[in-house]
Order: C-alpha cells, then sequence, then structure tokens
C-alpha cells in the first residue's frame, strides 16, 4: 500500500462483489462491479433499494445509479442481477453520474427493459446524446486536428489513436430520447433516505455526485476516487477551457461533508478519508502544475509535455487522455498568466514560461 493509500480506510478491505453479486455496503445500499476492456478493467454501480408513489399508491423497487458498457457482458451481468438480487421487484428508475461510456452505455437498454426514466443533468444529458450521434466537433475524427494543433503529428503518436475514431458510438449505441433533469442541490427521496445531488465539473460537463448527509454516504462518481486521480482533459469542442481549475473548485463543494463519510466511487473500493483524498488530489494537480511550468522553460506543445507527465508506455485509450490532460495543465497556466501561448508557422501551440514566472524562481 502506497502512503497516500495508507491514509484512507477502506471498510471493506480487499473485498469486492462477485460478478453479478451484489454486495451490502449500507442499509439498502449495494456494490456491484461489472468489467471494462481498458487498463482501467472495472467500474463500480450501486444499486439502492426504493420505494416510489405512483398515483397514491406506494411500489417497491430498486434505481440503478450507473450502467456500464454496452456490451455482451455486462449485459449479462445484469440478467444475473435481475434474476437472483431484485426480489421480484422492478427497476423504477436509472440515474447516470455523467456521460462516459462506462456510465451511460447501457441507460438506453436498462430503461427500455424496465420502462423506467433516466435521470441525468442537462449538461451531461447533451453531451451523451451529441457524442452518441458522432455530432461533428464532438466525434471521434474532431480529435485529429485539435491534437494535431498541439503536436500529436510531431512525436509519431496520430496512428495509436485511429482506432478511437467511434469510441463513444461503440460503447453507447443508444441514449433515452428524453431525461429527468437533476439540479445542483436538488434533494432526491431514495428508499426513504434523503440524497442532495453536487454538480462537478472539469471531468465532464455537469457531473452528479450524491450525498445523504444523515447517513454519511457520498456516491462520488469519477469526482473523487481512491486511486486514481480523475481525468482532466481538454477537447476539440470546448477548445480554450480551464479543466484542472473546474476541477479543483468543484472539490471544495464536498468541504462541508462529514469526516467520516462513506466514499462510494466509481472506480477502486469504497473508502472513509474524503478529506484526506481531496488534500492529495489538490496536491498532485499543484506538483503536476509546477513540473509542467518547469519543462515550459522551452517552448513546449501539450505533446511534448506527455512523456514528461506520463513516464510509462500509454496504449491508445491512455494517450488521448494524457494527451487531454496534458493540456489541461498549460491552459491551467495559461489562464492564470504563468505560460503564454505561441502558435508557430507549423500550426501547433507551444507554452512558455513567462518572464513574470521567471522572475518569481
Ligand atoms: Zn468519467
Amino acid at each position: 500500500m502506497t502512503t497516500l493509500e495508507s491514509q484512507l480506510d477502506y471498510p471493506f478491505g480487499d473485498t469486492l462483489p462477485a460478478p453479478g453479486a451484489p454486495l451490502q455496503v449500507a442499509p439498502g445500499v449495494y456494490w456491484l462491479r461489472m468489467g471494462l476492456p481498458f487498463a482501467l478493467n472495472h467500474i463500480n454501480l450501486w444499486l439502492l433499494e426504493d420505494e416510489i408513489d405512483t398515483d397514491g399508491s406506494s411500489v417497491k423497487g430498486w434505481t440503478i445509479i450507473d450502467c456500464g458498457i454496452a456490451d455482451d457482458a455486462t449485459r449479462a451481468s445484469w440478467e444475473v442481477v435481475f434474476a437472483n438480487h431484485l426480489r421480484g421487484l422492478p427497476v423504477l428508475q436509472v440515474i447516470a453520474t455523467h456521460c462516459h461510456p462506462d456510465h451511460v452505455g447501457l441507460a438506453d437498454w436498462l430503461c427500455r427493459r424496465w420502462q423506467a426514466p433516466l435521470l441525468m443533468s442537462a449538461g451531461e444529458y447533451a453531451f451523451a446524446r451529441m457524442m452518441a450521434a458522432a455530432m461533428p466537433g464532438i466525434d471521434g475524427a474532431s480529435m485529429f486536428p485539435h491534437f494535431r494543433q498541439h503536436g500529436l503529428g510531431d512525436h509519431g503518436m496520430e496512428a495509436q489513436l485511429e482506432g478511437r475514431r467511434s469510441y463513444y458510438p461503440a460503447l453507447v449505441p443508444a441514449v433515452p430520447h428524453a431525461f429527468r433533469r437533476l439540479q445542483d442541490g436538488q434533494a432526491l427521496t431514495i428508499g426513504g433516505r434523503t440524497w442532495r445531488v453536487i454538480t462537478g465539473f472539469g471531468h465532464s460537463p455537469e457531473h452528479v455526485a450524491l450525498s445523504c448527509a444523515d447517513d454519511g454516504l457520498l456516491i462520488s462518481g469519477d469526482m473523487v476516487l481512491p486511486r486514481i486521480s480523475t481525468n482532466v482533459s481538454v477537447f476539440a469542442i470546448e477548445p480554450e477551457s480551464n479543466p484542472v481549475q473546474l476541477y479543483v473548485d468543484s472539490l471544495g463543494k464536498y468541504a462541508h461533508l462529514a469526516a467520516d463519510t462513506l466514499v462510494l466511487p466509481s472506480h477502486g473500493k469504497p473508502f472513509r478519508g474524503l478529506h484526506a483524498r481531496i488534500g492529495q488530489l489538490c496536491d498532485h494537480h499543484a506538483a503536476r502544475l509546477e513540473e509542467v511550468l518547469d519543462a515550459c522553460s522551452e517552448p513546449r506543445s501539450a505533446a511534448d509535455i506527455v512523456p514528461i507527465m506520463f513516464r510509462r508506455p500509454l496504449d491508445a485509450h491512455q494517450l488521448s487522455f494524457a494527451l487531454g490532460e496534458a493540456l489541461a495543465h498549460l491552459h491551467q497556466l495559461w489562464l492564470s498568466r504563468r505560460v503564454r501561448r505561441l502558435q508557430h508557422a507549423d500550426g501547433v501551440f507551444r507554452f512558455q514560461r513567462t518572464e513574470a514566472a521567471t522572475d518569481n524562481l
């Protein structure tokens, strides 16, 4: 266990839910783990006992939080859960924390199968629809000119990304054509508990985490993960965004939660130590920013920064995140005026430390 991890407490130790077998983590709250075909090989989903009032009569059932990707293995895993673990009760609603494929991939299948509504923030829902439809500007192809402007061609990385052209629609073939909107601060009653929506930014357009203060529970989605740092990337559709700043600012929205909150993350194991983890994540980004700033004593593109920030070999999936992440850190420095952005005759953006920043050494 690393020093950082030793600051966190894992109340379930090394116990993981077996495939298709929900593990109770709090009364009425069950942890499911489904596979992913990436280096990050799993996602956690949550199954909550629920009860809703429909036209004056109460119906018992389940709320699903996050869906898994649209592949046969994940569908089969869900079928095992449906057959063995729902006590004959229906799924009443499906909540997706955000638009990424591992979270929303099977939403359409789940909602159709159970005639259940999809609940998402408007920002996440809109992006899911746009990406599933491969709309111009947000399709796989728009990644290439964006990353070329940031030095992709200089490093021969382009061929590696070819397989990612249809990445999103392959994993999210459809998104329900209607949704119920979740908004920041909104209260949701699920299984007699009140959960409050906390929106977060920087990782995705309008990420929804759910906090139950009475029982000290936080379904953190991808905003707070115990082992890995949440990806923050600059994408073609919003080429001058500042996701590092948005992300770090969003972590401040968890400051009021109790120190012993049980965090239920989308990857890794449930843990306690929310505030320690947020401190680690802020330190991590501060250290990354200093490292990138140092590298920018010479003009550097985002592609130049990738091997400085990521010293291990990267597959295509990791490379696109790494490029986006390198650019995200450059943008934080650029928009806080610690580096300037230069566009060279080759059309590539490079970033160089400003005089003022050098003077501060
Ligand atoms: Zn995500």
